[in-house]
């Protein structure tokens, strides 16, 4: 296995819409940790245009208009351009190139047994009704076969790290067998990559504020990094909780109550003493909730303040931003042509390594002069 010979983060987002906390804890809080720590050459961040469009063909210019929202969320974050590289997926040549050629070493049978395509295939509404492959008959292909395309984006950077929220997990897992089989074929030219997810299981995979399983901008049940103190207070409000707890006196259930959940994800013993001081901690206030005695509404008003803490120098550092879009062009065009120059090589030790070079290759002239005893 080609040994990387750096410490490289690759991770990106869909811009079909602005991000949400789910992103923020699944991933770019992780991010601007690892970006700040110093312990890596390079980090790049891609914003995955083209693979949004493989389910959204016919709205480009809600991928358009949200390539601008999303790298407004990187920067409001604290996505510092001087140490991470912002980069957009479409303007890079080399990765669909190298998704071209894995395509020859994964079966169809392989992508159709990706648990998170399948969820995916079902929310999206692609299933025709046929009782065939999965009901993988209506969608289209480009979309069936993004997880080779994210392949080609990891590797194309050749990283050894990709953090990501835990759906990414069967991508990882194909990425690493196209890896695997493509330097068992060619010889030793990509790079093995890990996945780094978040050691609190909640952040792995935020639920929505619906109590579904899964916050995402495709369900419409998101907390917005972007959403003013007005909005987060209107999402909070409405939060779904226990609904078999109706009075103030009644036990309520903890489990799959979104206020429960998002306080476990994002408050510390720090915000009781400054917020809640009656309780130590999150599980004295879980107890109580238990035993019955403790209002929804407390509970909500908690919530919020710790939210509001989180969200207010992203919301501060987007002020600045949004008054600079220009600035954020720049960045996103500088980021674009350094993450050019890094995939094409690599596209180029992989077209080497695939004995398609005929251009570069001078051996290959000299052994047909050879050949012909000239
Ligand atoms: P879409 O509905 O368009 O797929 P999405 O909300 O699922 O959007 P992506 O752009 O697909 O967002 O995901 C970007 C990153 O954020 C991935 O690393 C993913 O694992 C992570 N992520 C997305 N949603 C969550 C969530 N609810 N909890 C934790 N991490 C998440
Ligand atoms: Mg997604």
């Amino acid at each position: 296995m080609a040994e990387s010979r750096k410490n490289i983060i690759l991770t990106g987002d869909r811009p079909t819409g602005r991000l949400h906390i789910g992103h923020y804890v699944g991933s770019i809080k992780r991010r601007v940790a690892l970006q700040n720590s110093g312990e890596f050459d390079d980090i790049f961040i891609l914003i995955a245009d083209a693979q949004a469009l493989t389910d959204n063909a016919g709205n480009p210019q809600k991928i358009r208009d949200n390539i601008v929202n999303v790298a407004l969320d990187y920067l409001s974050c604290g996505l510092d351009p001087k140490k991470t590289t912002i980069c957009i997926q479409s303007e890079l040549p080399a990765l669909p190139e190298l998704a071209f050629y894995y395509m020859n070493l994964v079966t169809t049978a392989r992508l159709e047994r990706n648990p998170t395509v399948k969820s995916e295939i079902k929310m999206r509404g692609y299933d025709d009704g046929s009782d065939t492959n999965n009901n993988t008959q209506g969608i289209p292909v480009g979309f069936y076969t993004y997880p080779i395309s994210q392949a080609a984006d990891i590797t194309a950077f050749k990283a050894n790290c990709v953090p990501v929220g835990d759906d990414q997990l069967p991508m990882l897992e194909q990425c690493k067998e196209i890896v695997h089989k493509f330097n068992q074929t060619y010889g030793d030219v990509l790079v093995d990559p890990k996945i780094l997810l978040n050691e609190n299981e909640t952040c792995r995979r935020l639920p929505g504020t619906d109590g579904k399983a899964k916050m995402s901008k495709s369900l419409g049940n998101c907390i917005y990094l972007s959403d003013t103190k007005e909005d987060l207070h209107k999402r909070v409000m409405s939060m779904y909780t226990d609904p078999d707890h109706i009075n103030i006196q009644d036990p309520g259930k903890v489990e799959g109550n979104a206020v429960f959940t998002y306080l476990t994800a994002f408050a510390n013993d720090e915000h009781f003493a400054k917020y809640l001081p009656e309780y130590k901690n999150l599980d004295e206030m879980k107890e109580h909730y238990q035993r019955g005695g403790l209002g929804d509404v407390k509970c909500k008003k908690f919530l919020e303040k710790v939210l509001n803490e989180e969200l207010d120098p992203i919301r501060e550092r987007r002020a600045y931003w949004s008054q600079h879009i220009p600035e954020v062009y720049e960045i996103l065009r500088n980021g674009t042509e350094k993450a050019r120059l890094v995939t094409d090589e690599t596209l180029r030790e992989v077209k080497s390594a695939m004995m398609i070079n005929y251009f570069d290759d001078d051996a290959l002239i000299s052994d047909w002069t050879e050949q012909a005893g000239n």
